[in-house]
Order: C-alpha cells, then structure tokens, then sequence
C-alpha cells in the first residue's frame, strides 16, 4: 500500500509520502537509541511537564487536528474533536498518575526477612524504545493511548502508523516535538509493512505494541517471539450485546445505534452481535432498525453527518461481501444492505441491521467492518451466554440487565476482556484496555498498561 493521504468521501488523492530509505531509518534508530540513555534518566515531574504541554497544544490544535483526521479517514468532525479532546484529557491523566502507578512497592516486612533479606522493594524501570504500530480508525487515540504512558515510563516511542493516515502520523510527531520532549523521544516512521519486521528485530528495539488486524497481528508477534521481546496485542473484536427482558428498552435500542455506528462503524470495541431475549426481542428490533435507518449518512465535514465513509474503497467492498453472503444464505435485510444513493464519489455504505443470522453465513464469525449489525433471538440467558462467547474474538462485551444475579452470572461467564452493563464499551485511562482469544493479549491504559513495558526490577539488599 503507497503511504498516502486520500480523502475517503471523495476518492481525491490529497498528498502522497516517499516510504524512508534504509540511511532514513537507521537515523531515527539511532536517535531512538541515544534519546533514551538520557531520557531515563527525567523525573516523572519533568515527564508530566512536558506531557501536559502535549496537551495543551493539542487543545490549542484541536480543530486542525480533527479536520486532518476527518480528511484522511473519514470520521464525522464532531467525533475527531471528540477524540482530540479525548487524547488531551489522557495525557493529562497519566502526567498526573504515572508516578503513583509506577511508584515502588514494598513487600511485608515478614516476608522480606524471609526472602533473607534486610531490605526488598520492587521498582518500575523502562524497557528502552518501543515500537508501535497502529491502525487508522482512531488515529490519534490509538497512538496518544500507548504514547501517555511510555513516555510517562521513560520509554522513547516509535510510531509506524498505518499507511492510509500519514498527515496524522507526521502531526502526532510534531506535536510531541513542539511540546519539547528531547529529540528522538518520539518518532514517525514512514514505512511500509514490508518493513515493520526489520525494526522489530533491530536490537535498539526493545519492545513492540500493536493495534489492528489479527494477521498484523500474528506476523509482528512472531518476529517479536523470534527476537524474545516482548508483544502486546489489540485486535479485532466482534463483541456482544445482550438484551435480558429487565433491560430499559428505549435505553438499550438507542445506544446500541451509537454503539455500532460510531466512527462509522469501524471501531473494535463496536457492539457488533445483537443477542436479544425472545421476550423484548420484537421491540428492540423495531426500535433499533428504525434508529439505524434514519442515521444521517454523508459528508463527514458536515456537522449535522452522522456516518461518513468507510475508510477504503477495500474496507467498503469487505463489508458488502459479508452482506451479500449473509443475504445469498437467507438473511433478512432489516435496513440498509447496499450502498447509498447520491453518494458516489466516495466509499459509503448504508446503516445495515440484518436478522435470521445462521452459523452458515461468514459474517457469524468474521469481524464487520463498518455500519452492519446482526440480530440474533434468544430463549434463555444460557443461550444468550453461549453465543455471546461463540466468536473467535474476546475483546469486550455489553449487558443490558437490570438484575444483579444476571450480571454476577455474565461476569462469570463472558469470555472478554471487558463487560459494560446497561450502556456501551468505551475507554477510559484509569481502566485497562484490551482481549482475550484472537482480540489478543496484554492491556493498555491504567496501571495495568503502563507496567506492560516495564522492567519490573527486583531489588534485594543484605
Ligand atoms: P491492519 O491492516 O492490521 O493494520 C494495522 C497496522 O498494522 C498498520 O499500521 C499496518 O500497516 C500494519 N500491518 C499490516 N500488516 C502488517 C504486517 N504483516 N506486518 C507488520 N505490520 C503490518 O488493520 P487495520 O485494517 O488498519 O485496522 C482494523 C483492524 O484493527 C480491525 O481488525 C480492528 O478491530 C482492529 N483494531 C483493534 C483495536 C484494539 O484495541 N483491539 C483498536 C482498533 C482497531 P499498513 O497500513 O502499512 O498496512
């Protein structure tokens, strides 16, 4: 794929990059390399310092920074400031917990005199430079969310960005630079995936982070294995969302709507699988059609757009293949199920909602893409356990119940990395992020993620 910058809504080619040449990468390597022998070396108050000046510069750029997205990627506007906004408040939150988080931790004193020792404790020290490389779907929240807290570690951080957002990747450089982290403290790599295995093997390397696609996935974590580095894998998700009759059904129909139609539906933590009890089954799927046949699809610059693009004429064609095999094995078609009229110059696709969903069909298995719900009925909560973990992907998951030995029941039993009831899966810095199964492995955000690329450091004194 060229390293390029096309505008989804149109089609247009707004600006091509030439990939780095090997003298290119070598130099950012080794800048990586010599940024960190001193960056270890700040303080968390000198980290914060400049984390918050990130922030603050984002704030300040919020507008040009939501139109690079919208323009690159095809978000509504609304949503890209929604999510500069969003970066900002998480840079925030670990300049101001990083330091709690990571502090030492002393065992009991009982258990130190065991160890033979008269003092122990266990400090949190950085790895070195980490890779990273990151889808475009959020394109700056995916980078800004791995970014807070490795610098907040004292890692130095190198974004290999994907190929379709290079406006955004040479922004998220900028902004870091401006903010006057040291140089090389955080760069872009303009490349192509052809040339991810080589940096993850680099010995400057130390760790690698990835966010997207299962077989992205796979291929970076064997090269890391290969070179005994560590991995964290974000991944697709095909998640659940179960509607038990004690649910507020108005409540559960209009934010399953927002749920899967958010970033026009190419979110891996979307609702994707609707599991309805037979009792409510009717009225949710009446209300939820209606809701998602009326969204607004169009130009993501307009403001009053609901669903813009698709963010490639690819991830378009993918998900209308999953239709129209759905379709081709007797799917109904609620709404939508084809592109929509008048539009098309870019790659839209309508709001979609399809029922009578069969084991048969790809789209039981495979993870949608973009603005298609399926419906599913179910008798009973042991039904709707058992679908809700026949995918193979655990990244999170939804419940609509209002009964607390259902809830009990579903925390037991879902097999996911998350389970939000009565309301949808989002992300927060003081929560961790990320799956079980093919969603992969490892978290992100909270205590939890800044630790993953630590050298936790036992320290033991006679
Ligand atoms: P993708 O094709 O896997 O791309 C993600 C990144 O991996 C891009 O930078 C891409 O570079 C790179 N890449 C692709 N193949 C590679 C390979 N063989 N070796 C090394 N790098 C490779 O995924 P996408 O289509 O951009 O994003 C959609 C997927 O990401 C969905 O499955 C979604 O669920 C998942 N996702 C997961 C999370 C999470 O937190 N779990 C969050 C967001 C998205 P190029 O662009 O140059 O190909």
């Amino acid at each position: 794929m060229p390293i390029a910058s096309v505008n989804p809504a149109t089609g247009e080619t707004l600006e091509t990059f030439e990939p780095l040449d090997a003298a290119g990468l070598e130099q950012r390597l080794a800048r990586a390399e010599a940024a960190f022998r001193t960056y270890r070396t700040t303080s968390f108050a000198q980290r914060a310092g400049l984390l918050r000046r990130a922030a603050e510069l984002l704030d300040e750029d919020r507008e040009t920074v939501a139109r690079t997205m919208t323009e690159e990627m095809g978000k509504p506007i609304a949503a890209a400031r929604a999510e500069a906004a969003k970066c900002a408040r998480a840079m925030r939150w670990y300049a101001e917990n990083a330091e709690a988080l990571l502090a030492d931790e002393h065992p009991e004193p009982a258990d130190v005199a065991d160890a033979g020792a008269a003092r122990a404790y266990v400090r949190y020290r950085p790895l070195g430079a980490v890779l990273a490389v990151m889808p475009w779907n959020f394109p700056f929240w995916q980078v800004v969310r791995f970014a807070a807290p490795a610098l907040m570690a004292g890692n130095v951080g190198l974004l290999k960005h994907a190929s379709n957002v290079p406006r955004t990747a040479v922004a998220l450089e900028e902004l870091f630079r401006r903010a006057g982290f040291p140089e090389g403290c955080f760069q872009t790599l303009l490349i192509g995936s052809g040339a991810v295995e080589g940096v993850v093997r680099d010995p400057r390397v130390a760790a690698v982070t990835l966010t997207g696609s299962e077989p992205a996935g796979r291929a970076v974590a064997a090269a890391a294995a290969d070179e005994v580095k560590k991995a964290v894998l974000e991944l697709g998700g095909s998640d659940p969302y179960v509607v038990m009759p004690s649910a507020d059904l108005d409540a559960a129909a209009a934010t399953a709507v927002t749920a899967r139609a958010q970033n026009n539906g190419q979110s891996c933590i979307a609702a994707k699988r609707f599991i309805v009890h037979t009792e409510v089954y009717d009225r949710f799927t009446a209300a939820f059609t209606a809701a998602m046949g009326a969204l607004r699809v169009g130009d993501p610059m307009d403001e009053a757009t609901q669903v813009g693009p698709l963010a490639s004429r690819q991830g378009r064609d993918e998900i209308a293949e999953l239709v129209e095999d759905a379709r081709a094995h007797g799917a109904r078609v609620e709404c939508g199920g084809r592109r929509p009229e008048g539009l098309d110059t870019g790659w839209f696709y309508e709001p979609t909602v399809l029922t009578g969903i069969t084991p048969r069909m790809r789209i039981h298995q495979e993870e949608t893409f973009g603005p298609v719900a399926t419906v599913y009925r179910v008798a009973d909560l042991d039904e709707a356990v058992a679908l809700a973990n026949d995918t193979p992907f655990g990244l999170s998951s939804n419940v609509w119940t209002e009964d607390p030995a259902e809830q009990e029941r579903f925390v037991r039993d879902i097999q996911a990395g998350g389970v939000f009831f009565n309301g949808m899966t989002a992300s927060h810095p003081a929560l961790p992020f990320g799956g079980v199964k093919r969603s992969g492995f490892g978290r992100e955000l909270s205590g939890h993620g800044i630790k993953e690329f630590c050298n936790v450091t036992t320290v033991w004194i006679a």
